[in-house]
């Protein structure tokens, strides 16, 4: 983007900017950003579309954790502690999270939603449901 200043015949100066959307070169107002609306409104439309599709993709990694701990509990009801590669193979996403509290003997407290996890050795987790309430065991 250009910000080159120039003065007129009559000694104004005016601001040479280009439009965010097309490129275009814009005249006038130092603050003007677009051609006219419907530059501005295809800006904002494709911003705000990556924007979304991000929070999409997001809370679809969440919502897909949430149900293999869901199915997790189920499965091995009778085990106190789950293999972490049971997670793995389904792709569960160990990056996404809602919340992750950090304990005094420097273990954590992995929350997805009311479902949480926590770490016991290197192979296995402990699931177990979590509400505001909760604390650790
Ligand atoms: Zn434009």
């Amino acid at each position: 983007m250009s910000d080159s200043i120039s003065l007129s015949a009559d000694d104004q100066i005016y601001t040479t900017l280009n439009c965010m959307n097309c490129g275009e070169t814009l005249m006038g107002r130092r603050d003007k950003k677009f051609c006219d609306d419907h530059c501005r409104s295809l800006y904002h439309n494709v911003t705000n579309a990556a924007q979304y599709n991000l929070i999409r993709k997001t809370h679809s990694l969440l919502r897909r954790n949430r149900r293999l701990l869901l199915q997790a509990i189920g499965v091995f009801r009778d085990q106190n502690v789950i293999p972490i590669y049971w997670l793995m193979q389904r792709g569960f996403s160990f990056q996404h999270c809602t919340q992750r509290i950090e304990q005094l003997d420097d273990t954590h407290i992995i929350v997805c939603y009311d479902i949480a996890y926590q770490k016991q050795g290197t192979d296995v987790v402990q699931i177990f449901f979590w509400s505001a309430d909760s604390r650790a065991a």
